[in-house]
């Protein structure tokens, strides 16, 4: 448990049992219900679903949800706000049906709703939600089709918010809006001076490509005023960027935002919504710090500090209460989805032994090398790592004049090879290591090769190399004698993870098992929830995983809820335009042609189709 630090990033959901199995738990910190994972993993296969597999808990976000809102709650009661709080789940950040379906299933009590960027985002949205109470906030840029669905939308009872992004868009909306003769609940989306750091700080701040700076915000209002519809004007929205690490950005782009609020309620606008986007973080690395993979509050204290914000500000200004939106979609989904993957192999660079003695006519080389091993000492591991280089090239240069074979140019690179892990042994734990040094015990660590895909299933991983938790599901009551890192099955040099959580810091290997023959090893990336099942892409024509979705009951059982078969190999194919069909006739023509040739029977052809087609409508990873 310590090693892997889950108790730091796990928030409180996950824990190791006594026999060394890791287990999920529906309350957090409390595990005498918790439920073991290799069960489930158990579970998944007795269903006849192969590895890997995107596990969704659906109880963890249910927690989630209800933190977020209750902490909302709390915070209003213990300051005497005198508004309420509403949630909008960012489609975006999990478009999944199944993920969207479950956020209103489970926020259905706190009339939790929606967000939507995009036409396509927002027909979701109307076909998943009913309830009039919750919010339907519409960002991103709008054409006609897109402002009458909102209208439409408002004419059924929904609180569909159409936010302004782009001065252009608000002509469009007042003319629809009278020719449907319906009247528009608006937002405008405000670029705030307050900017965030972290990966997503650019989609805020004075430069940031979306809403409108003050100039343009008052020609809204004037705009408005002039067709009459200055009351239509209800919320104002901003989005500091996502996983926002710093409590104190956050506060100052609450200030900012409350003071826009303030002002446009002079301007007389109907004011009622303040909508402060994203960026609620989640704290990948249980550092509990500023650094980007992590955040330095809890949503406790966020949802307390902007009540306390927005009150600072409005109570000064005589403002009422507005109804406080946020569109965490981060925070309330990345718990829920853990990615288990099975280890298909393991490299070591681990040199042979070597002979008692080299044979007598070694090459002089070589014996300089092996010389310089044997005086290796930890006063002389500076000096012996340059010797021990030296000689290789050395090695290297003598066979490729010829003058040794290949044997023994093998012979030559394990004596390095022995060389070079002696002096990863010697400066282990070291304090200061010249920098040549310090990368050695990486270059000798082990890749254990995952039945996966970085690019499908943890694009941010391979694209921003965000940091997420990743270690074995069990075998956790043994001590893990390798280190490594953790290559994908597609042929990218880039489909690897090799940064891991370490502290404050980030390793380049992680503490594993050894693979034990005929015995599966299995491992699991948390927190992978958000913005990863939608980004994800098929390189190498690696599709979606498996999904399987389970419930932690009361009394310690769990029931599989939910089960998505992934892609198969034809589903790929055609998302790329292949007539899978087309493949197929063309490929039965090519044996046919082979019959002929006398290159096989007719027996075999059929055997051989059998082959294409059920690779066809195989699963696109490595099966069992
Ligand atoms: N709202 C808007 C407008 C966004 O662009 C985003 C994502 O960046 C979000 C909400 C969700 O942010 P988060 O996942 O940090 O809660």
């Amino acid at each position: 448990e310590r090693l892997y630090r889950v108790r730091e990033w796990g928030a409180g959901f996950f824990g190791v049992s006594e026999n060394g199995d890791l287990q999920v738990t529906a309350r957090p910190d409390d595990f005498s219900e918790a439920v073991s994972i290799p069960e489930i993993i158990a579970g998944i296969q007795a269903r006849g679903l192969d590895m890997p597999v995107l596990l969704r808990i659906e109880n963890l976000l249910d927690t989630q949800i209800t933190l977020l809102n209750e902490s909302f709650l709390q915070a209003m009661k213990k300051l005497a706000y005198r508004g309420s709080y509403l949630g909008a789940y960012p489609i975006k950040v999990n478009q999944q049906q199944q993920v969207v379906e479950a956020v209103t299933r489970h926020g259905r009590r706190y009339h939790h709703g929606l967000e939507a960027g995009s036409k396509a985002e927002l027909i979701a949205a109307l076909g998943m939600h009913n309830d009039p109470e919750a919010v339907l906030v519409c960002n991103g840029y709008k054409d006609e089709e897109f402002v009458d669905l909102a209208l439409h939308a408002v004419q059924l009872g929904f609180q569909c918010v159409l936010v302004v992004e782009m001065p252009n868009e608000l002509p469009l909306i007042i003319e629809r809006s009278k020719a449907l003769g319906v009247k528009p609940i608006l937002g405008v989306r405000a670029k705030l001076s307050s900017q965030a750091t972290g990966q997503w700080a650019e989609s805020g701040g004075d430069r940031s490509i979306f809403g409108l700076n003050a100039t343009q915000i008052i020609e809204v209002i004037d705009r408005l005023g002039e067709a009459n519809m200055l009351d239509c004007l209800q919320l104002l929205h901003y989005h500091l960027g996502s996983q926002i690490p710093n409590i104190r950005e956050i506060r100052a782009g609450v200030a900012e935002a409350s003071r826009i609020y303030a002002g446009l309620t002079a301007e007389g606008a109907g004011m009622r919504y303040l909508d402060l986007g994203g960026g609620l973080a989640v704290d990948y690395d249980g550092t509990r710090t500023s650094l980007s993979s992590s955040r330095n509050y809890s949503v406790h204290e966020y949802c307390a500090d902007v009540i306390e914000g927005v009150m600072t500000v409005l109570d000064e200004q005589g403002v009422d209460h507005p109804t406080i939106i946020t569109e965490s979609g981060r925070a309330l989904v990345a718990y829920y989805s853990v990615l288990l993957l099975n280890v298909v192999d393991a490299a070591r660079f681990e040199p042979e032994p070597l002979p008692e003695a080299l044979p007598e006519d070694t090459n002089i080389h070589i014996r300089h090398l092996h010389e310089t091993m044997l005086a290796l000492t930890r006063d002389n591991v500076q000096e012996s790592f340059n010797d021990a280089l030296y000689y290789r090239d050395e090695v290297r240069q003598a066979f490729n004049q010829g003058i040794i074979s290949f044997r023994e140019r093998a012979l030559g690179e394990n004596v390095f090879w022995l060389t070079v892990r002696t002096i990863a042994a010697l400066t282990r734990n070291l304090p200061s290591l010249p920098l040549e040094l310090e990368g050695l015990a990486r270059t000798l660590s082990d890749i254990y090769y995952c039945n996966f895909s970085v690019f499908q299933s943890l694009p941010d991983a391979w694209a921003i190399h965000q940091l997420f938790p990743v270690m074995p599901v069990h075998r956790l009551d043994e001590e893990p004698a390798r280190e490594g890192s953790l290559a994908d099955i597609t042929c990218d040099c880039d489909g690897k993870i090799d940064r891991f959580i370490e502290g404050a810091g980030v390793n380049r290997t992680m503490a594993l098992h050894a693979l034990k023959p005929l015995e599966e090893y299995y491992l699991g990336v948390f927190l992978v929830g958000a913005y990863q099942e939608t980004l994800g892409d098929l390189h190498n024509l690696f599709g979606d995983t498996n999904v399987v979705t389970v419930r932690i009951l009361e009394n310690g059982k769990y029931d599989f809820v939910g089960e998505l078969e992934g892609d198969t190999v034809e589903d790929v194919l055609s998302y790329v335009e292949y007539d899978t069909k087309a493949l197929l006739t063309r490929f039965r023509e090519t044996a046919e042609a082979s019959v002929r040739k006398g290159l096989i029977t007719p027996a075999q052809r059929r055997e051989i189709l059998q082959a294409y087609r059920n690779g066809l409508h195989g699963y696109t990873y490595l099966e069992r």
